[in-house]
């Protein structure tokens, strides 16, 4: 089954079978959030598109090494090469600690992740975690002089690199354009040429967050992190990189050039971009403003919507799309969502309380196939849901009589099916996750009947066992303590 995979490689424009360095084991490595605010409904496309094929992969039996770091230091405004720290200007407005920021967004992207069902990475490290080994890799670039220093800051050599390799082949761009097209932009002047990149940048006297080093105090360039933090993890040369589409140029398309000066090859085998998530037709983004966060979505206090959204819901909604499409964001797409959502998760509990026939009037296997099918085909997941709601409709028609399954069809059915809905689109029950908060609820409110008791206010101990009593919950005092359920 491994064998089979096809996945789309932004470097060749093709789909391409998918062979791992190391049989059997997947190095990805995802570029991260830069946390300065809170994550928007795009930021979150992405990463959920990356744990659907994280998931596709381990579901598939490969061990796989997911590194997604954290950006905490050198992503400067307008990712450019100069302007203010997106961390330190936000802590500079709020009067706070840099890694104050950091903490409340790091914190706040993996509450919302959570709430995604996304799992974790393997290893999620920090770029100021890492300062050591970027300047390493600038004193080795320096060394085979595929770098120069410049007033403190260190500089890549791009023309030099693209003397004998392609400076553009994964955003499919030409050298001579990109002169052409470069602006005349202040801190210019330090560099060879305009397309010249940033490893390290001295600090200005007011710029906080610097480290030293033997060219200046200063800072790592936003694009030598994550060669530094993926080599440093995966190796030199490593299976799958990915991120959004719009990091493919300057971001990644300087992260080849500045890895392959360094090590001599080429650092991935298979780059993945996810296309992006709009919202009235223009893409969301932080700084034009054209955003929804996930608490609003979830919430509904929005005016783009008139109810709050499930975070099981919006998934769904998501992988509704392939993730190299374009995905527009609108209160009805979500509410078609929704319904389609209730109907393949009902499908799926329908499915164990199917009466049995003694034989099946359909290939059951047939099925099983159609979904590998379009999740190989470069994680086909509208495909594979449409997929899924053949099999709703043959339950419906099972539970009418009009077709019949064996007990072996419907074990073996059930299996994949759960194990396409749960393992590999990640979502979940909704009444279980709400389950678990009403427990929290609940034992928040019996808490406080029981200091009502203590201190013999039986009057609110009453009231609130008889209004939960009214709302279809049941309180039992014992000597323990109380308990309730649901009537
Ligand atoms: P940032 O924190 O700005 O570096 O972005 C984190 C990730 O979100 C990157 O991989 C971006 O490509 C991705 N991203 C940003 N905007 C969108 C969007 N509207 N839709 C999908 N992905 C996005
Ligand atoms: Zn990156």
């Amino acid at each position: 089954m491994q064998s089979q995979l096809k996945l789309y490689n932004t470097l060749s424009g093709e789909k391409e079978t998918f062979k791992p360095i190391l049989e059997g084991n997947v190095g990805m490595y995802v570029c991260g959030p830069t946390v300065y605010s809170d994550v928007h409904l795009g930021n979150c496309r992405t990463f959920i598109s990356f744990d659907l094929i994280y998931r596709y992969l381990m579901h598939l039996g490969f061990k796989v090494r997911y590194v997604r770091n954290i950006t905490d230091a050198g992503h400067l405004e307008n990712d450019a090469d100069e302007g203010e720290d997106k961390i330190s200007k936000k802590a500079r407005l709020e009067a706070i600690e840099p890694m104050e920021i950091v903490q409340r967004y790091s914190v706040g992207f993996h509450q919302v992740m959570e709430k995604f069902n996304a799992l974790p990475p393997s290893i999620e490290p920090t770029a100021t975690g890492h300062i050591s080994e970027q300047i390493q890799i600038v004193q080795a670039l320096l060394d085979n002089g595929a770098a120069y220093i410049s007033n403190g800051s260190v500089y890549f050599d791009v023309l030099k690199y693209n003397d004998s390799e392609e400076y553009g082949i994964l955003s499919k761009r030409k050298i001579e354009d990109l002169i052409s097209g470069t602006r005349d932009l202040d801190g210019q002047h330090e560099k060879r040429n305009p397309l010249d990149f940033a490893l390290w940048k001295k600090a200005s006297p007011y710029h906080i967050m610097r480290w030293p080093s033997p060219w200046s105090d200063g800072f790592p360039g936003w694009h030598l992190e994550c060669t530094a933090m993926s080599s440093k993890y995966l190796g030199e040369t490593f299976d799958i990189h990915g991120g959004g589409m719009d990091l493919k140029f300057p971001h990644h398309e300087c992260e080849i050039a500045q890895a392959t000066a360094f090590s001599g090859h080429k650092p991935v085998n298979y780059w993945m971009h996810t296309n992006m998530l709009t919202l009235n037709g223009k893409r969301m983004s932080k700084s034009t403003g054209n955003t929804l966060l996930p608490e609003e979505l979830f919430s509904g206090e929005t005016v783009l919507l008139e109810k709050g959204f499930h975070p099981m819901v919006a998934r769904f909604f998501m992988m509704q799309a392939h993730y190299r499409s374009v995905l527009d964001f609108s209160s009805d797409a979500l509410a078609a969502s929704e319904k389609g959502f209730h109907k393949l998760m009902n499908g799926s509990k329908e499915l164990k309380e199917l009466k049995l026939s003694p034989n099946s009037s359909l290939s059951i296997q047939g099925f099983i196939d159609s979904f590998y099918t379009a999740l190989n085909d470069d994680l086909n997941t509208p495909v594979l849901i449409a997929h899924l709601f053949e099999v709703v409709s043959f339950i419906n028609k099972v539970k009418e009589g009009a077709e019949q399954i064996s007990a072996e069809d419907r074990e073996l059915l059930s299996e994949s099916m759960n194990a396409m809905i749960f393992d590999v689109l990640g979502l979940t029950f909704i009444d279980e996750q709400d389950h678990s908060k009403l427990d929290a609820a609940m034992n928040i409110i019996l808490e406080l009947r029981k200091n009502a008791r203590e201190t013999k206010d039986w009057n609110t101990s009453d009231l609130i066992r008889d209004k939960l009593n009214e709302a279809g919950i049941t309180v039992k005092d014992n000597k323990e303590g109380s308990t309730w359920s649901v009537n």
